[in-house]
């Protein structure tokens, strides 16, 4: 099998993503790099942690065969454009963030298709690092379940607090992004 070359690999992430932008370069340039860094291309053989929900989360995600509903891709926001890379059968992590950006590089399609081709060490830093993940947090089947006291709703995955009463949801424990307007059915 033919590697493909790294246009072949921002075509499919334009195609997924719905339009060409720098975010798809950056994510092919850091899911290239992550995976030469860890020593591994297969998506069963790693987890990558992505530090932002923007463009470069699809082009990590394609690039690599890695996804977040299947766990082997999380999304960390810190609003960053970085991401790291792990290799769950060597422990192999490192961190890989954007360093510098030509400030043109975003004008038109021919400058952004340039930046493919920037030297690893002009457009990149990476770190080796050590990521500690708890049983719960890795691929396969949930490890654990509980019903929240308070809601009722199941928690997958070790997600809950525990309180005086039970075990809690995260919303029920800390506050929720959405307030009830109505009774639900
Ligand atoms: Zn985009
Ligand atoms: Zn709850």
């Amino acid at each position: 099998m033919d590697t493909p070359t790294r246009e072949d690999l921002l075509d499919r992430c334009v195609e997924f993503h719905g339009h060409l932008c720098l975010g798809q370069v950056l994510g092919v340039r850091l899911a290239l790099k992550g995976t030469e860094l860890i020593g591994t291309r297969s998506f069963k053989e790693m987890i990558i942690f992505i530090e932002n929900d923007r463009c470069i989360a699809d082009a990590i995600q394609i690039v690599t065969g890695t996804r977040i509903g299947r766990r082997s891709a999380k999304l960390i926001n810190y609003g960053k454009m970085a991401a790291t890379f792990l290799n769950t059968e060597s422990g192999a992590a490192y961190r890989v963030n954007v360093r510098n950006v030509d400030p043109n590089a975003g004008h038109d399609k021919e400058a952004k298709r340039r930046t493919l081709h920037v030297s690893d060490i002009e457009l990149l830093a990476w770190t080796k690092v050590a990521v500690f993940l708890k049983p719960e947090e890795f691929p396969g089947k949930p490890q654990r379940t509980v019903n929240c006291v308070r809601c009722g709703e199941k928690v997958f995955d070790g997600r809950e607090v525990q309180d005086d009463k039970g075990p809690l949801c995260l919303s029920c424990a800390h506050g929720s992004y959405y307030e009830t307007m109505e009774d639900g059915t």
